[in-house]
């Protein structure tokens, strides 16, 4: 162990003393390569585009307005008074049965006849409302709704400042 210490001491010394000249100074000339400069940081977000697409608005730059009309509350109908949505009047004479009872000569039998006045069917179709039983709103023409387009409030033309980057883009 001692001679392979002593000869490393020799071969250092060796090495150090030949170290010399125009070689030496090509090795510490020799400086490192310069890292590879690392690729622009850019926004993950919004890809260096500074803004994104306005949540609220989904990037239209508008948003739908939409209230319920509340003559109809929002079935954009509105049910017959007449008959009362049902579409139909019950018959006055059988009220609505479609048979009366009539008695045979004083007899304590019950007969059931057929009401003549609406042949049987107990009513009448609704005239008022042709036997729909409702009408179409008047107020939102059936709709249901009213919606008006309003420019968004949150945004420019449905962006926003990217909230990652703070519009820096990196
Ligand atoms: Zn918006
Ligand atoms: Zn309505
Ligand atoms: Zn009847
Ligand atoms: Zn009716
Ligand atoms: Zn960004």
């Amino acid at each position: 162990m001692k001679v392979a210490k002593l000869i490393c001491f020799c071969v250092s010394l060796l090495l150090f003393s030949s170290c010399r000249g125009p070689v030496t100074i090509t090795v510490r000339g020799e400086v490192p390569p310069p890292p590879p400069a690392p690729p622009p940081s850019v926004c993950h977000m919004c890809g260096g585009a500074r803004t994104v697409a306005c949540g609220v608005c989904k990037g239209r730059g508008s948003v739908e307005m939409v209230t319920y009309c509340s003559a109809c509350r929002g079935s954009g109908n509105v049910a017959c008074n007449q008959c009362g949505g049902r579409g139909s009047i019950a018959c006055a004479t059988c009220r609505g049965a479609g048979t009366i009872v009539e008695f045979d000569f004083g007899r304590k039998v019950n007969v059931k006849v057929q009401c003549r006045d609406c042949a049987g069917r107990g009513n009448f179709p609704c005239t008022t409302c042709r036997g729909s039983g409702h009408f179409t709103c008047r107020s939102c023409g059936g709709r249901g709704r009213f919606s008006q387009v309003a420019r968004c409030t949150h945004c420019g033309n449905g962006r926003v400042t990217c909230p990652q980057c703070r519009g820096t883009g990196r």
